[in-house]
Parts: C-alpha cells; sequence; structure tokens
C-alpha cells in the first residue's frame, strides 16, 4: 500500500473519476479562479457526499469522508477548502432535519438529484469576531423573514446553489438566537463582491456574498439554542466536529502532496523521508480517531470536539514541520524552475486560519480539560 493510496482509493470508491480528472491538470490551472475543479465535483456527484443513502445521497461514513477530502487536497487545496464548506453545511442541514418539520429531507433530496452546492457565510470579516456572534440580523416582517449584511470571505461564492449564513433573529420571548438562514443564490438582493487578494487558494472562490433586502419564507431561518454565553447545542458540535476534521484532512492532504514529491524525487535520505511520512500520517491517524468514534457512536458531545480540535492544532504543526523540511530537501533547483512546491507549503499553512483559532481557544480547552462547558469564539 503506498503513501495516499488508500485516499485515493477511498475518493475514486465514492466520486469515480474526480481523482484522474483533476491529476489531468496543472496545479496552477486548478488553482486559478474559475478554474475547472469546481465543475469537476459537481459533476462527479460531490454533492451528494455526506447525505444519507436513504435520501438518495452517497452516505460516506466520517472516515471515508476524511480519507476522501485528504486525496481531494492532495491534488486541489481550493478544492478541499471549498468543498469542505460545502460538506459541512449538508452534514448541518441532516442534523436539523432530525428534529426538524420534513422540509430539511426535501432539500437534502433536492441537493442530490440537482447537483447542488451550499456555501457557508459564518464569518463577516472582521478580526477577532466570533463566528458565532454575526451581526446580520434577521428581521420578521409577517411570514417573512428579511435579511441584511454581509458574509467574507464565502468560498463556493460563485458557484454556490444556496448558502447557508450565520444571522441573528430574535426567538418568541424576544431573546436574541443564533440562526442559520438559507438562502437560495438566485432570490434577489443576494449579490456577490471580490474579496479575496491572494493568489494563494484562489480556485476556493472565497469573495463577499451581500445581502440587501433578501425575503425568505420564516422556515428557511433555522434558530439554534445557541445564545450570547456561545455554549454550544448539539447541531454546532457535529458541525464543529464535521467542519474542523475535513478542513485539517483537505490541508493534511496538501501538506502530503508536497512530501509525495519529496519520495517521488529519490534523493532524499531515507531518515528525512521516513521523518516526513511519519509526521504527515500521524497527524492524519489521530484526525481518524476522532472520525471512528463519530461512526462508532450516535452521541458526539463536547469531549469528542475537544479531541478534534487538539488533533486540527497537532495537524497545524506537523504541516508547519514537514513542509519546510520537503522544501529544503527538494532543493533550490526544485525551488528556482516550479513554484509549485512554494505553493503547496503557502497554501497547507491555511489550516491556522480557520475557526476557532489556537490561541482564541487555548484558555476554552485548558478550562474544558478541567470539566467546564466548552465555550466557542
Ligand atoms: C481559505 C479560506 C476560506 C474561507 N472560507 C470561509 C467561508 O466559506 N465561510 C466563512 O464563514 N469563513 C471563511 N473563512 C474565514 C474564516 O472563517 C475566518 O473567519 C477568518 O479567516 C478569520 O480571520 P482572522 O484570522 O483575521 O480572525 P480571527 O480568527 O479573529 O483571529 C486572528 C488572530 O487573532 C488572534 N486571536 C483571536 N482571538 C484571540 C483570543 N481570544 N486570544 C488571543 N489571540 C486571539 C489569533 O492569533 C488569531 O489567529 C475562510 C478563511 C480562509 C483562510
Amino acid at each position: 500500500m503506498g503513501f495516499l493510496d488508500t485516499e485515493r482509493e477511498a475518493l475514486d470508491a465514492l466520486l469515480p473519476g474526480l481523482d484522474a480528472t483533476l491529476a489531468g491538470h496543472s496545479l496552477a490551472e486548478l488553482e486559478r479562479p474559475g478554474g475547472p475543479a469546481v465543475a469537476a465535483f459537481r459533476e462527479a456527484g460531490g454533492a451528494a457526499l455526506l447525505v444519507p443513502a436513504q435520501n438518495t445521497g452517497i452516505g460516506a461514513d466520517p472516515l471515508q469522508a476524511v480519507r476522501l477530502q485528504r486525496a481531494v487536497g492532495a491534488r486541489c487545496p481550493s478544492l478541499a477548502v471549498a468543498t469542505t464548506m460545502h460538506h459541512f453545511s449538508v452534514a448541518s442541514l441532516v442534523e436539523t432535519a432530525k428534529h426538524g418539520a420534513g422540509f430539511e429531507w426535501m432539500l437534502l433530496e433536492a441537493i442530490v438529484g440537482k447537483r447542488m452546492l451550499l456555501a457557508s457565510g459564518f464569518s463577516e470579516g472582521r478580526t477577532g469576531q466570533s463566528i458565532l456572534r454575526p451581526t446580520i440580523r434577521a428581521e420578521r416582517r409577517g411570514g417573512d423573514v428579511v435579511l441584511n449584511g454581509s458574509k467574507k470571505p464565502c468560498s463556493l461564492a460563485h458557484s454556490m446553489d444556496l448558502l447557508t449564513a450565520s444571522v441573528v433573529m430574535t426567538d418568541d420571548s424576544g431573546t436574541p438566537r443564533l440562526a442559520v438562514a438559507i438562502v437560495p443564490a438566485d432570490t434577489p438582493g443576494l449579490s456577490v463582491r471580490p474579496f479575496w487578494r491572494s493568489t494563494v487558494l484562489a480556485g476556493a472562490e472565497s469573495d463577499e456574498v451581500v445581502l440587501e433586502d433578501v425575503t425568505l419564507d420564516a422556515q428557511m431561518v433555522v434558530l439554534t439554542d445557541v445564545g450570547a454565553d456561545s455554549v454550544l447545542d448539539a447541531l454546532h458540535i457535529s458541525g464543529f466536529l464535521w467542519f474542523e476534521l475535513l478542513m485539517t484532512a483537505g490541508y493534511l492532504g496538501t501538506a502530503s502532496a508536497l512530501v509525495e514529491r519529496v519520495l517521488r524525487h529519490g534523493r532524499a535520505p531515507a531518515t528525512v523521508r521516513a521523518e516526513l511520512v511519519t509526521d504527515v500520517n500521524a497527524a492524519m491517524l489521530a484526525v481518524e480517531a476522532v472520525a471512528r468514534t463519530m461512526r462508532e457512536s450516535q452521541v458526539w458531545g463536547e469531549p469528542l470536539l475537544v479531541d478534534a480540535l487538539m488533533a486540527r492544532y497537532a495537524a497545524q504543526d506537523a504541516i508547519a514541520r514537514t513542509t519546510r523540511t520537503a522544501l529544503e530537501t527538494l532543493g533550490g533547483m526544485s525551488f528556482i524552475t516550479s513554484d509549485e512546491g512554494t505553493y503547496l507549503a503557502s497554501a497547507a499553512a491555511g489550516l491556522s486560519f480557520h475557526p476557532p483559532s489556537r490561541q482564541g481557544m487555548a484558555e476554552s480547552l485548558c478550562a474544558a480539560l478541567n470539566g467546564e462547558p466548552l465555550h466557542v469564539g
């Protein structure tokens, strides 16, 4: 079993042909804005990955999903980021559907049938602002809800069919609560503006989505149990678990692509090659351990999310170590003749920039390990 074989087998089994299609393009082509990767993912049926089989989806389990996502990140870092946002939104919809009125199941089947892609807008482009405290207000007007504000960066901004966005809405007692709005991309008042200026991960389409007097049927806005204290409900624990694991696996895939180049290069000493493979695979094993627990247990609690966060932060360090050593090992001629190595190293560093930040979580993680509830944000 060669390096990344297990992951590529998972990808080929669940989304046949996608790996070969991606491998047929250069990294630069895949990573440019408007590149072919998102369309290839849609064509391969990727929208259905986490939709349960009884709702006509593929129903991948967490272990299969993280392996697949590592393989995607090894071919196209931007696609791994963008599709993590889609899968995270779908997984949250599946969780909501368990307690919902029934329209969520219809939506899930439409996602499969029409190969719809979901963007996920939680961030509002301000450093230090918790993703659990959005400023977008959802105002009730009769049977409708009206949204105003903007989400940035929002991956898949140009390819999305539906936007899921965090908003604040008052509940029946007048208390402000976090809610998730589901907005069809062609709703009047929704527009997309340029936001992402870096060339790194530009293929993820992380631009700004603007909402101006966007009017929705009230059933398209789902209230959560998260209030001002940011203590998490089951929906958020599930959402964060999927998000952290898929994001980490994707970025580990990107670092693995660089390690794979060292293995193919052939001239590196065995001690260096073994060190690189051990480091990146050990980080993936931690992700897989959490995924296996998700697969085996129906109840996902805070301790599992604490494990997922620790696996993610440990992966950030493994990525930093392996990409630095891999670049040095590939050498100056590789650096001079192609920017693929430096691109993969820069892209893999992106894991540090997704919520919740390690510094922001340090106090909360220590408190949780002391038996207190986990606060995120
Ligand atoms: C490739 C990519 C794609 C993205 N796509 C999406 C998307 O589709 N949807 C979406 O909603 N968002 C997306 N985001 C945005 C992401 O969710 C974050 O909201 C955003 O990157 C946070 O920006 P920030 O690092 O400046 O802010 P912050 O996370 O607020 O933190 C900045 C830094 O401040 C420090 N810090 C923060 N809090 C504390 C604290 N309490 N104590 C000490 N130090 C602290 C940390 O060093 C931290 O790294 C994407 C980001 C990237 C990189």
